[in-house]
């Protein structure tokens, strides 16, 4: 194992070397086609990733292949351009999503409140009846009694 082969990352701290690398294929336009070790933490997405790289073949092995590469490369930045476009279109979707479960949620409480309030005074209503209820038969029975007493009193008014 030479000194040169080896990539120490300091990231999550382990070795590299060729053995222990994937093999993986450039899809890149002047290096399309090309075979190359790299780190199998390594990502192209994670600056932080293992940076341990080496190229596996010389050059690109045909002229086919190489005059191939930009259609390829091509169709691939049309097909990654489609899936941004389709990330984009799912976002908004979902921010969407959000906003309408938001409104719901909002509308939902909006309504227990409104039920709430509702049956409040559905309560009050039913109390007041009851106690007009029982004020009637209060005055009812105070007439009642007020007549027969004042009967009385005439009578006995009357009586020698
Ligand atoms: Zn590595």
């Amino acid at each position: 194992m030479s000194e040169t082969s080896n990539y120490f990352s300091s990231s999550d701290g382990h070795f590299c070397d060729v053995e222990n690398c994937r093999i993986r294929t450039s899809l890149k336009l002047h290096t399309f086609g090309r075979r190359f070790y790299s780190c199998r933490y390594w990502s192209p997405d994670d600056d932080r990733a293992c940076k341990f790289f080496r190229w596996l073949d010389t050059s690109i092995c045909c002229t086919r292949g190489a005059a191939v590469a930009p259609i390829v490369i091509a169709k691939f930045n049309r097909l990654e351009h489609a899936v941004e476009v389709a990330n984009e279109e799912s976002k908004q979707a979902h921010a969407l999503t959000a906003a309408a479960l938001e409104r719901e949620r909002v509308a939902k409480r909006k309504f227990e409140r409104a039920k709430v309030a509702r049956m409040i005074s559905e309560d009050k209503a039913k109390k007041l009846t009851i106690a007009l209820v029982v004020l009637g038969v209060m005055f009812l029975v105070l007439l009642i009694l007020s007549t027969r007493f004042g009967e009385v009193k005439i009578r006995q008014m009357c009586l020698p």
